[in-house]
């Protein structure tokens, strides 16, 4: 029972958010006990995403080639960026159906006490972006300490260019997370969006 492959695994689990000891044991015996061909697909399809999934070129958004669907659409306005801290902010909007513009994934907030500057969050690239035909950057950050200074920085970042800089309305509770705002509360706080 106290294979060292077990513990090994057991220990692996725990990369994965809520996961404490307890509950890795019970996946693990889950597995071995009642469904070994689920395990292997789970291990098959974590090495190949861990292998395939990229970001994509243009918002650093995941994707699996090089341009991401949303970027690689002829449908979406090309003149609006919506700058968010992470992917699951961009499937939170999406869902909300109140946005036709494209993204900028910063995979993070400003946070130098995690060594998190602007270079880690793609700062030169979004500036690139913006030579192009953007005319409004839209953040959409959290409402964290760590979300203002991101948004100060790129409001400051973006001040020499002809780019108008807006944010989106609050009603999105503070100190919330995008992902848990449901898709009204959203829509509103995007169409509400103030100049910074
Ligand atoms: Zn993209």
């Amino acid at each position: 029972m106290q294979g060292s492959i077990i513990d090994e695994l057991k220990e692996s689990l725990r990369v994965l958010p809520g996961v404490g000891p307890k509950t890795a044991q019970r996946m693990v015996l889950h597995l071995l006990q009642r469904d070994r061909q689920g395990g292997r697909l789970l291990g098959e399809k974590l090495l190949e995403a861990m292998e395939r999934v990229g970001h994509c070129r243009l918002c650093r958004n995941l994707s699996e080639s090089d341009l991401c669907a949303v970027c690689e659409s002829p449908h979406r306005d090309r003149s609006q960026l919506c700058v968010v801290e992470s992917p699951v902010d961009v499937v939170a909007i999406e869902q909300s159906a109140s946005y036709r513009g494209c993204y900028f994934v910063l995979m993070g907030s400003l946070s130098p006490i995690d060594g998190i500057g602007p270079e880690e969050l793609g700062m030169d690239v979004l500036v690139d972006r913006c030579d192009d035909n953007v005319t409004e950057v839209i953040l959409a950050l959290s409402a964290s300490v760590e979300g203002e200074a991101t948004a100060h920085y790129v409001s400051e970042l973006l001040k020499p260019t002809t780019v108008h800089v807006t944010r989106i309305a609050r009603g999105i509770p503070i100190g919330g997370e995008l992902e848990f705002v449901d898709g009204n509360t959203l829509a509103l706080a995007l169409s509400g969006r103030k100049p910074l």
